[in-house]
């Protein structure tokens, strides 16, 4: 990506060009959030002004252009992920809610007391907690593949795991804390010699680089909408279509249903078994402006810009006395590839320290122990100082904030 198509792009995102504190404000903060483009923005606006109305069960004009609206996002959301048929996207909250459907879904049709889950050690608390809640309903119990100092995943621990009793893994695509891409391929690839389907918990790789899920052959793939320039509220849970036929409803309401009477409902198949109630019609035509617009820019062209960027960091950040990073291994060719986050700690200064000095000098980081508290332990700390890039981020506001960081170095 050369420089003046990156100042074009810049200009999609108002905010990028605001200040904080009377600097120019360097938005590092990405794994959280990721900024909104303007076309996102003006294409919701334009449905909420000239389209709105509720969808799939009018008669009006209205009515069916916000249908083909919503029906025709499922579409962009299906080619953007390369499922087979849009039957397979589900129109979700979040990454969370994606995954606490597949929890809350699977464990009810096909886990008994005793059988197995498995995930691993680097995962966020919405693909724990989803599970631990279904251990303490139906007794199910939770495996945890270990990891190296650098946050790799132990692939051989992994395969002496599954067993009779395993019924399905969920990890993390990308470690929103390490930045580390995990060996996802391998996992599905042994789980299925095991016949033990594989939910991918996408969040942190949808926004980063193409991902294609026939070509993965994951059963499952959730991610959310507003780490992917798109609005908050929407996500998108993708299943093999003979997986969502067999798993039963996760909440009950309009839409879902063929028939409804006070003795027996019939549902209607998926997706729609898995949207009950008014569906956010306008963010998913938002969400998939968003998608249009990072396919315009090529999904390659933004990996590329990204991992340079992020080299280029990890470069930087090296040359600073006491610095630590997490999950970059100290050895320069090791095959461990990694992602647009970093973490890291700078000799003892606090991580909270860290990041309200540096927000002072206009550099938005995350710090704390980014909803992934048992990974916090397995490296033995509290909390990390966390930086994220998205596609508009530049070397010139990574210089900033080695600049910003040698600067904070001198005061402790
Ligand atoms: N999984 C990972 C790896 C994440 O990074 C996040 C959010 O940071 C989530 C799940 C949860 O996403 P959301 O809060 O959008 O549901």
């Amino acid at each position: 990506m050369k420089d003046y198509e990156l100042n074009r792009i810049r200009k999609d995102f108002p905010i990028l060009s605001r200040t904080v504190y009377d600097r120019p404000l360097v938005y590092f903060d990405n794994a959280a959030t990721t900024q909104k483009p303007l076309c996102v923005l003006d294409t919701m606006r334009e449905e909420y002004v000239n389209v709105n109305a509720n969808v799939h069960r009018g008669v009006h004009w209205l009515s069916q252009q916000a249908t083909e609206l919503h029906e025709g996002a499922r579409e962009t959301v299906r080619r953007f992920i390369h499922a087979r048929t849009a039957n397979e996207i589900v129109f979700t909250r979040g990454t969370t809610e994606g995954l606490n459907l597949i929890a809350s879904s699977f464990c009810e049709a096909f886990m008994q007391e005793g059988d197995e889950v498995i995930i691993s050690t680097v995962e966020h608390h919405s693909n724990i907690v989803p599970w631990q809640l279904q251990q303490a309903r139906k007794g199910i119990v939770l495996k945890v593949i270990p990891m190296d100092d650098n946050g790799v995943l132990d692939l051989k621990a992994f395969e002496c795991m599954l067993g009779e009793k395993t019924k399905i893994v969920s990890v993390s695509h990308v470690s929103n804390v390490l930045g580390t891409i995990n060996p996802v391929a391998e996992i599905i690839r042994i789980a299925h010699e095991h016949n033990v389907p594989v939910v991918i918990d996408g969040a942190q790789s949808a926004p980063h680089f193409k991902v294609d899920v026939q070509q993965l052959d994951c059963d499952f793939f959730v991610f959310s909408g507003h780490k992917v320039y798109g609005p908050t509220g929407i996500g998108v849970l993708y299943g093999k279509e003979d997986w969502l036929d067999r798993l039963p409803p996760y909440q009950g309401g309009g839409e879902m249903i063929s028939h409804v009477s006070f003795d027996k409902t019939t549902f209607e198949r998926p997706p729609l078994k898995f949207e009950a109630g008014t569906p956010d019609y306008i963010a998913t035509t938002g969400l998939a402006k968003a998608l249009d617009y990072v396919s315009d820019l090529g999904m390659e062209a933004i990996q590329k810009h990204e991992e340079e960027l992020t080299r280029y960091a990890i470069r930087q950040l090296r040359t600073i006395e006491g610095m630590k990073l997490y999950g970059v291994p100290d050895d320069a060719s090791s095959p461990l590839r990694h992602d647009a986050v970093i973490s890291f700690q700078l000799r003892d200064i606090h991580h909270m320290d860290m990041g309200t000095l540096l927000d002072r000098l206009g550099i938005a980081i995350r710090t704390g122990h980014h909803c992934a508290q048992p990974l916090m332990d397995r490296l033995g700390v509290l909390g990390t100082s966390r930086i994220s890039f998205a596609l508009y981020n530049t070397f010139e506001e990574v210089d900033a904030l080695i600049a910003a960081i040698k600067r904070i170095n001198t005061m402790f």
